[in-house]
């Protein structure tokens, strides 16, 4: 919010010395030097936004494949927006009544650098991937958070190629989340502990026997 006031602000000082020449008291003529700064000031303080905005409209796009027909909106939380969001404590929570994705700072970042270099991608940004299959999968009207969380580690294979990963490291990054990250939740217990299943598992209650399951 802060980087578009600013965006707005220098955008004004542009436009304001556009018009100079036909001031009605003072014409003056425009200084080329001041409209190249204030304009590119303005670009610069609106790109993070405009960047932003991208990615979250990538995200839906992708989201909308997995989310079986229902709409999806996708939400980058700000600092601002975090502060204000009586959910704040989750990194991520989904309405599947609205559609409504919401991701906390900074896992929206953290997700964007994994999708930019998968390659380098530690439990950090495989957990980021996990984090946004889990609430589309809450989209498809999933709310048990222990069956959500084992269709999400069964997708996130396929979820990782839509994203653009390469097809061997989304296959090796959805094998790795679920037998580190998933495997945490059950020794943490707790509140951890209710996103995993015992049944979660190849040829259990709640395998979906996908043809591209992170388990083939
Ligand atoms: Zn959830």
């Amino acid at each position: 919010m802060l980087w578009i006031l600013l965006s707005s602000l220098f955008a004004f000082l542009a436009i304001r010395e556009l018009r100079s020449p036909w001031h009605k008291e003072h014409p003056q003529r425009i200084y080329l030097p001041y409209l190249l700064l204030v304009s590119g000031l303005s670009v610069a303080f609106a790109w993070p936004a405009v960047s932003t905005w991208r990615f979250e409209r990538f995200l839906e796009s992708r989201a909308l494949i997995l989310s079986e027909g229902r709409p999806v909106s996708v939400h980058c939380n700000t600092l601002f927006d975090t502060m204000l969001d009586p959910n704040s404590l989750a990194a991520g929570h989904a309405n599947p009544q609205t559609g409504e994705i919401v991701i906390q700072k900074p896992w929206c970042s953290t997700l964007r650098d994994y999708l930019d270099d998968p390659e380098a991608a530690d439990g950090r940004a495989i957990h980021s991937l996990n984090l946004f299959t889990h609430e589309v999968m809450h989209i498809r009207g999933v709310l048990d958070e222990a069956v959500t969380e084992c269709y999400a580690v069964q997708y996130n294979r396929r979820m990782a190629q839509l994203l653009g990963v390469p097809a061997h490291l989304a296959h090796e990054h959805a094998r790795r989340y679920y037998r580190e990250g998933y495997a945490m939740r059950a020794q943490i217990g707790g509140l951890a502990g209710a996103y995993h299943s015992p049944e979660c598992a190849p040829g259990r209650a709640l395998d979906l026997r996908l043809p591209d399951s992170t388990w083939r």
